[in-house]
């Protein structure tokens, strides 16, 4: 299997392989099919099993092919995470992703100057890595939209849960277009998830490594 038979662009694919990732990881293999078909996707996987890629690379892929610009304010993939860490992980791995590509990548976590953020986001961006905090921030400042957002990532959804921010995602949630598609990656399965999927995902595909 490589990421070719997956279905990815060939300038995607040439991407990854400057950096070395040439073959897919199992959870690679087993989501990138059914996110390419726009499914919605459940996936338990742990950091280091390869997940950023499999959530990242269907949205990368599907948005060179779209060849939209980024758009001020605006992002076409939200990415939500835990802590800052892992959204500063995340923004560095898309980043890699979509070198060479016309897609911009953001990060917006708290921590760091609000200015800074919503000067970033004027500049237009793609795909918008955050944490819920900030981001609710800069909602409120009319510093972000996500009225154009296709693409929703709940990343570590459980230490999501654990932390309270099931609030937070309950605020973000309504400003994002129904027509959309989700993508939930999670290391463990507690039962209180099945009410967070119940809520964000549509008949989703459920992976496991
Ligand atoms: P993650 O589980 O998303 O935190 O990824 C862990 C690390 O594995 C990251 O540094 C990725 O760049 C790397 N990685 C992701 N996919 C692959 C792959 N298919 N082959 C080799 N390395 C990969």
């Amino acid at each position: 299997m490589d990421f070719d038979m997956l279905g990815l662009a060939p300038r995607l694919i040439a991407a990854l392989a400057d950096q070395g990732i040439t073959e897919p990881t199992p959870i690679q293999t087993q989501a990138i099919p059914h996110a390419m078909n726009g499914r919605d996707v459940m996936g338990l996987a742990q950091t280091g099993s390869g997940k950023t890629a499999a959530f990242g690379l269907p949205m990368i892929d599907t948005l060179i092919k779209d060849g939209g610009k980024p758009a001020p304010k605006s992002a076409k993939a939200l990415v939500l995470a835990p802590t800052r860490e892992l959204a500063r992980q995340i923004a560095d791995n898309l980043e890699a992703y979509t070198k060479g590509t016309h897609l911009k990548v953001a990060l917006v976590v708290g921590g760091a100057g609000i200015v800074g953020q919503t000067r970033r986001m004027e500049k237009g961006v793609s795909l918008l890595v955050a944490t819920p905090g900030r981001l609710i921030d800069l909602l409120d400042r009319k510093a972000v939209t996500l009225s154009e957002t296709r693409f929703l990532v709940l990343d570590e959804a459980d230490q999501m849960l654990d932390m309270g921010f099931i609030h937070a995602l309950r605020r973000i949630a309504p400003l994002l277009p129904s027509e959309k598609q989700t993508m939930l990656f999670s290391a463990t399965m507690p039962k209180q998830m099945e009410e967070l999927a119940g809520a964000f995902l549509r008949d989703p595909v459920k992976v496991q490594v």
